[in-house]
């Protein structure tokens, strides 16, 4: 048997406590980092521009540090199958090892090339290098995936002692002599054309250093104060900013929770502990969306309860404006503006922004979550498909351990509770820079002695809201009653 292996880099695009990288260094002579961009294996959710934005540049971050082990990335486009097969035949590989992916459409592609490489005759594995635990791991007492989420923390929490360390990177890897052909990072046309990203590079630097770098600046600057400031959208190393390095795999959630445990052993203190233990739980958030993703495949598309179907949205050529609005940051509600604007300035926005602007979409102006859903997707930097899924579906009030239905954010309120000073929005909304804090989440009360003095002049300068809030959540109170008639 020859003792060449490929490893088969997908979201995973890291080098260390790298499963599949691990095992083919250990056990094989030559390793052969390939990456196989089929965007379409993906469809109907193919990357979105902001996510291929960053998959551009961490590409070209796991290339220069391949090459600094004395390795390099073969970069192929096409049908994943042929391509790996192709490599095959050009290499004499006769291994082929990847981490697990959960979207269903990757699963049954994975299915198909492992079934079809193991007929070819080449050893086949594939690893646990995105998740802590297999979504199919950790079931209710009846063996029922969990909807709800406290009981499962509860369960996740009780096996964390279980968990693997963290693996090492391997110290070196050493190619195959005739090195496959690699296409240039630049052929595969990641990066939008005009550049609409070109802001991005201010706030983000994608790759496993910078992620590793920024879990632990976070661990040493806003770990401790992570449950009181998380929720402030305008407080700087409140949160961690881990999202996207955890999409693409530039860093496992296993090194995240093993340096939050670390920081909970030193720390001492009730409120550092707490702390610690809230941001614990966000990272198990994210394995819930993983295990309500893998469970119930349809919830990208459609609501888990069928029940909310019959919810009356209103229709798209009575809603388009109004969505494009939102889309821009021109609700003229600042709250929901200010987050619509980071998103697009910065590819990133706020989790409690997120959710006042998904409450406002999907409640206040009555228009089906999935159109916000698949605006998140193109515009994130971290665009998950089960995170963005849950997300999405816990503010419509139509997922898995939701905010009641009846649960309409107020926006204004919103945003004098967690943005008190109106920093955040002040920021993102300048127009609205020169009210008094009193006004600046509620411009439209302002007297217009006020306005003229800060400069605003509603409907040109900035808008009046494009819907009346009241109205418009006793409009979506009606439209849901129907599935409360049915529950
Ligand atoms: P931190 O607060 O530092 O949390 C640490 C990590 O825990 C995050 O990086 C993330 O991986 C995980 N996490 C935190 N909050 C949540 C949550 N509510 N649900 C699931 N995982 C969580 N997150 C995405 O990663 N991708 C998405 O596409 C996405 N879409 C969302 C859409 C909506 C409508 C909503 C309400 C939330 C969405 N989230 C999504 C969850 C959350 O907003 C982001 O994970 C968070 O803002 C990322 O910032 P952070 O890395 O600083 O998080």
């Amino acid at each position: 048997m020859s003792s060449i292996a490929l490893v088969w880099l997908r979201r995973d695009l890291r080098l260390t406590d790298h499963p599949a990288l691990h095992h083919a260094a250990q056990h094989h002579a030559q390793v052969l980092p390939v990456y196989v961009h089929a965007p379409d294996e993906e469809a109907p959710w193919v990357p979105g521009g902001a996510s291929r934005w960053w998959l551009h540049h961490s590409l070209q971050s796991l290339s220069d540090s391949l090459h600094s082990l004395g390795s390099r990335l073969i970069i192929r486009r096409g049908d994943s199958l042929n391509v790996l097969r192709q490599i095959i035949e050009e290499t004499g590989a006769s291994a082929v090892y990847w981490n697990r992916l959960y979207e269903p459409q990757a699963i049954a592609r994975d299915a198909r090339i492992k079934s079809a490489l193991r007929t070819d005759g080449l050893t086949v594995a594939s690893f646990n290098g995105t998740l802590l635990f297999e979504p199919w791991e950790v079931k209710t007492g009846a063996g029922d995936p969990y909807r709800v989420y406290s009981p499962l923390f509860r369960a996740l929490e009780a096996r964390f002692d279980t968990l693997r360390p963290p693996l090492p990177a391997p110290a070196s890897l050493s190619g195959s002599p005739h090195s496959p052909a690699s296409l240039p990072l630049e052929a595969l046309a990641l990066l939008p054309q005009p550049d609409w990203a070109k802001t991005f590079g201010a706030h983000w630097q994608p790759g496993e250093s910078a992620a590793l770098q920024r879990l632990e600046a976070f661990a040493e600057q806003g770990l401790a104060h992570y449950h009181a400031r998380r929720d402030l959208p305008a407080e700087t190393h409140a949160v961690s900013g881990l999202s996207p390095h955890l999409h693409f795999g530039e860093l496992s959630p296993h090194q995240a929770l093993t340096r939050a445990r670390q920081a909970q052993a030193e720390l001492t203190g009730s409120g550092a502990h707490a702390s610690i233990q809230q941001f614990i739980k966000e990272l198990c958030w994210r394995e819930f969306s993983h295990q309500l993703l893998y469970h119930f495949p349809h919830t990208p598309e459609a609501p888990l309860y069928p029940r909310f179907n019959r919810v009356a949205w209103r229709e798209p050529n009575d809603y388009a404006g109004d969505l494009r609005a939102w889309q821009q940051g021109r609700t003229g509600i600042p709250m929901v503006d200010a987050g619509m604007r980071q998103l697009w300035q910065t590819g990133s926005m706020h989790n409690r922004v997120r959710m006042i602007a998904a409450s406002l979409l999907s409640k206040n102006l009555l228009i089906p979550w999935q159109e916000g859903a698949r605006w998140f997707w193109d515009t994130l930097v971290d665009a998950s498909l089960p995170q963005n899924t849950m997300g999405w579906q816990w503010v419509a009030g139509c997922g898995a351990d939701a905010a009641p239905y009846f649960r309409v954010f107020n926006p204004v309120l919103q945003g004098e509770k967690f943005d008190p000073k109106g920093q955040y929005v002040r920021h993102w909304v300048p127009e609205l820079a020169g009210l008094p804090d009193r006004f600046v989440h509620r411009p439209w009360e302002a007297t217009p002695t006020l306005l003229r003095e800060a400069g605003l002049a509603l409907d040109s300068v900035y808008r009046q809201p494009i819907v009346d809030l009241k109205q418009s959540r006793d409009r979506a109170l009606a439209a849901y009653a129907t599935v409360k008639e049915h529950s």
